[in-house]
C-alpha cells in the first residue's frame, strides 16, 4: 500500500535489533485515516472468504481491526495479553513471547465469542517471528474456528514468521514488506496490497 510506504519512509524511525518504530502512525499516536484504509483494503481483498470475525490481539491491531470489521459488517474480537477480573467465562488461551519485550504471555479470547463456525480473518499491526499470529491461530484452532486469512499492516521480511504462516498454508497480506533494516535505513520489497 503505497499510502503506508510513503509514511514509514515520513515517520518510522530504525532503532537498533530490527526494529522499526513507528509511533506517530501506529503504535502510540494513531492515524485514525489511515487506520480507516487499511482496514477497508483488508476487507477487500478478503471479500469472497465469507469472513465471519476479524480477530487481532492488543492493543495495536485493534485501530485496524475495528474498521476491517466494519467494512465487512462483523464483530472484531482482540485477545487480551492480561487476565481481566470481568473475564470469568471458559477461556481459550495460548502462550505469546513477544518480540519487542522479550517476555512470554498468556493471551485469551472468551470462548463465548468464537465458534466452530467462524470463518477467522486475523490483523496485526507487525509480522516479526509469527508468534502472535500463531497464538492467535491456537486460538481459533481451539475454537474449531477456520483462519481464513491473515491482514498485516508492517511484515518484516528478513525475519521467520511468514514463512511460519505459509508452511502452516494460511494466506498472508501484508501492505507494507521491509527486506531491511540495516544501517539505519528501511528498504522495502513489493508488497501484497
Ligand atoms: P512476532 O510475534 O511476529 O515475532 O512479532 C509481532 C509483534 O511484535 C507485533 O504484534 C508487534 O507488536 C511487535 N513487533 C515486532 N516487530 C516490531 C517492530 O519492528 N516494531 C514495532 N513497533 N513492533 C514490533
Amino acid at each position: 500500500m503505497q499510502e503506508l510506504v510513503k509514511r514509514i519512509q515520513q515517520d518510522g524511525n530504525v532503532l537498533g535489533d530490527g526494529v522499526l518504530k513507528v509511533d506517530s502512525i501506529i503504535n502510540h499516536q494513531v492515524d485514525p485515516l489511515l487506520m480507516k484504509q487499511m482496514g477497508e483494503l483488508f476487507a477487500k481483498v478478503f471479500a469472497k472468504r465469507n469472513i465471519t470475525k476479524v480477530v487481532t490481539i492488543e492493543s495495536s491491531g485493534i485501530a485496524p481491526a475495528i474498521f476491517c470489521a466494519l467494512e465487512l459488517g462483523v464483530p472484531m474480537i482482540f485477545a487480551r495479553k492480561s487476565k481481566s477480573l470481568t473475564m470469568n467465562e471458559e477461556l481459550l488461551t495460548s502462550s505469546v513471547y513477544s518480540f519487542t519485550k522479550q517476555v512470554t504471555s498468556t493471551i485469551s479470547i472468551s470462548r463465548k465469542f468464537l465458534t466452530e463456525s467462524d470463518n477467522v480473518l486475523i490483523i496485526d499491526d507487525f509480522l516479526a517471528n509469527g508468534q502472535a499470529a500463531k497464538g492467535l491461530i491456537e486460538l481459533c484452532q481451539q475454537a474449531g474456528a477456520s483462519v481464513e486469512g491473515i491482514g498485516i499492516l508492517i511484515e518484516k521480511s528478513f525475519q521467520d514468521g511468514r514463512q511460519l504462516l505459509e508452511d502452516m498454508g494460511i494466506d498472508v497480506v501484508s501492505l507494507a514488506r521491509i527486506s531491511s533494516l540495516e544501517n539505519g535505513e528501511v528498504t522495502f520489497i513489493e508488497a501484497d496490497a
